[in-house]
């Protein structure tokens, strides 16, 4: 047999867990053909000598609805492994939404996710109304790596109730019109449909999202559509229940209903807390009841704390405050002539200490606490946080910070954690038998987070550093477990007649790299962007789409669409 991809003297590593073997593997027309010794020849190549030969992993929590348009290669993702991701999680899609009211959509991204309007207004052709119509444009569109994608409830609202959706309960005849629409989706090949709760996510102008004025019920008969049909994953993100235990356990109990009930799989993220420090654990327990009877529920867990990136290129937690506001607003280089000025100086520090006031949602810097404040110096920790510094240098904190970030030309990264601050907790999750490791949040949070290195931190830090979870088991939980709780059929295994996404990478060397600042995005908007060493190819459909995490500017990613489209 002549190969189309030949990936030859590799160590395989299978995704189902089982112990790593030695061998070639053959690509014929976008599937593994062949996994052994292979002898024959093949139109390309890759020695992968003392590499992992593993399949492409899976994001399964991701924004990349918009930056799909702009960005077919699906970065930063792609350069940490990823071959499929899932977007429109949290309520969040561009569909269903005329052209005419986009505005009314971005509205519910632009603050709650921190997409910028412009880019969004410059980067995208709008072509659809209706979710099928969506998906069709995105199935036509070059892409990099595969994609799957929910309806979010936000745009729905928005489409059939327009600005009421931002005020009003949905009356009887706006359900039965967004019950319509759910199944026209998931008929379509939506993966399912997501909703949002959470007072994090705001619009600009301080209003609830959309979907956030949705009774449950509202939200159980359109999951109940699912249920009916047999199809699709319900994502929330979930209710701020606070500390009260009869509020938690009326939203708990809501949510193990719904599972049961309609029998469609459940699915958020969850994170611990330093502030109260087992919340999650009742997330956990909830998880392991609704599927003791019967239900479908798994919950999203990241492989360390989520951080907040700041730096004086993006946000500062003094930006709002009174005289850094105005020195926050100059460009960057008379930004550093004002720290270099002592008058000024002083007065920033002094002004440091003050608060606003104004609530802080979502991904937003918040005041400076600096015990959670971190230099980071390096991409994996451990960091020295700006409190102990400070003491060592005998500083005021605030002087540490602007001294730092001089010193870096003003690039110094500072990390504040919002969740999962406790790295023991992040590992009982990620190694948790109802867990999924996802939620980089890729393409949204553009310039707060960044997270889609959260695979390469599994591989670098928990495997490599900590040996806490092995390479086999590790691989397990990127490529296998998401592709089988999404339903990707036929990827997440390397196995013979499935299809080729496959990631060759040093098990030695596979870290993320350090985060930096670029105006890449449509119309000159910045974020953040992280890429990752080790990774000598990745494989999409069979086609070599990185070579050193390099574009070799193939484009053979696809739209993965739902159960019901598929037959
Ligand atoms: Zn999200």
């Amino acid at each position: 047999m002549q190969y189309d991809l030949l990936i030859k003297n590799g160590t395989i590593i299978d995704g189902s867990g089982m112990p790593r073997f030695r061998a070639d593997v053959g690509v014929v027309g976008g599937k593994v053909a062949t996994i052994g010794k292979i002898h024959e020849g093949a139109n390309q190549v890759i020695d992968a000598e003392g590499h992992v030969v593993a399949p492409g992993f899976v994001d399964a929590h991701t924004h990349m609805d918009a930056q799909v348009f702009w960005d077919p290669l699906g970065t930063c993702s792609c350069w940490h492994g990823i071959t499929s991701v899932v977007m429109g999680n949290c309520g969040f899609s561009l569909a269903p939404c005329a052209e005419k009211d986009k505005l009314l959509v971005m509205r519910n991204l632009e603050r709650a996710e921190d997409i910028a309007p412009e880019a969004m207004e410059a980067g995208i052709k709008w072509s659809w109304t209706t979710f099928p119509e969506y998906l069709d444009a995105v199935d036509r569109l070059p892409k990099g790596i595969n994609y799957a994608a929910y309806m979010g409830h936000s745009a729905l609202r928005t489409y059939v109730m327009g600005e009421r959706a931002f005020t009003d309960a949905a009356t009887d005849a706006d359900l039965t019109a967004m019950k319509q629409e759910v199944r026209n989706a998931i008929r379509a090949g939506a993966i399912g449909f997501t909703t949002s709760r959470t007072r994090n996510h705001q619009t600009p102008q301080g209003q609830p999202v959309a979907s956030r004025l949705a009774t449950w019920d509202e939200v159980r008969q359109l999951v109940g559509v699912m249920g009916e049909l047999g199809a699709g994953i319900f994502e929330i993100a979930g209710e701020d229940t606070g500390l009260n235990p009869d509020r938690i356990n009326d939203y708990l109990g809501r949510l193990k209903a719904l599972a049961l009930e309609t029998g469609v799989p459940v699915t958020f993220g969850m994170f611990s807390n330093r502030k109260a420090p087992d919340y999650w654990r009742s997330f956990y327990s909830l998880a392991a009841e609704t599927v003791a009877a019967g239900g479908r529920m798994f919950v999203q867990a990241h492989s360390r704390s989520l951080n907040l990136v700041l730096s004086f290129e993006t946000t500062m937690p003094f930006d709002r405050l009174p005289v850094w506001r105005d020195i926050r607003k100059l460009p960057l280089s008379e930004q550093e002539a004002a720290l270099r000025n002592p008058d000024l100086r002083q007065k920033l520090i002094e002004a440091a200490s003050q608060r606003t006031g104004e609530r802080i949602v979502g991904a937003e810097a918040r005041p400076a606490n600096y015990k959670w404040l971190f230099v980071m110096d390096r991409a994996t920790p451990p960091y020295r946080s700006v409190a102990q510094i400070a003491a060592e240098q005998n500083k005021d904190p605030v002087e540490v910070i602007i001294d730092l970030a001089l010193a870096k030309k003003m690039k110094q990264f500072f990390l504040q954690p919002l969740a999962n601050e406790n790295d023991s907790h992040a590992l009982e999750m990620i190694k948790h038998p109802h867990s999924v490791v996802t939620f980089s949040d890729s393409g949204a949070h553009v310039s707060q987070i960044m997270d889609s290195s959260l695979q390469t931190h599994l591989l670098s830090h928990w495997v490599r550093e900590k040996q806490a979870v092995t390479l086999e088991e590790a691989v397990r939980m990127l490529a296998l477990v998401p592709a089988s709780y999404w339903g990707l059929s036929g990827r997440g295994l390397l196995r013979e007649g499935w299809k080729a996404d496959v990631v060759v990478f040093n098990p030695d060397t596979i870290a993320p790299m350090m985060p930096e600042v670029d105006h890449d995005l449509p119309a000159g908007a910045r974020r953040l962007k992280q890429k990752a060493s080790g990774l000598m190819a990745t494989v999409v459909n069979g086609k070599v789409v990185l070579r050193n995490n390099e574009h070799t500017g193939a484009l053979p990613g696809q739209l993965l669409r739902g159960p019901l489209a598929q037959r």
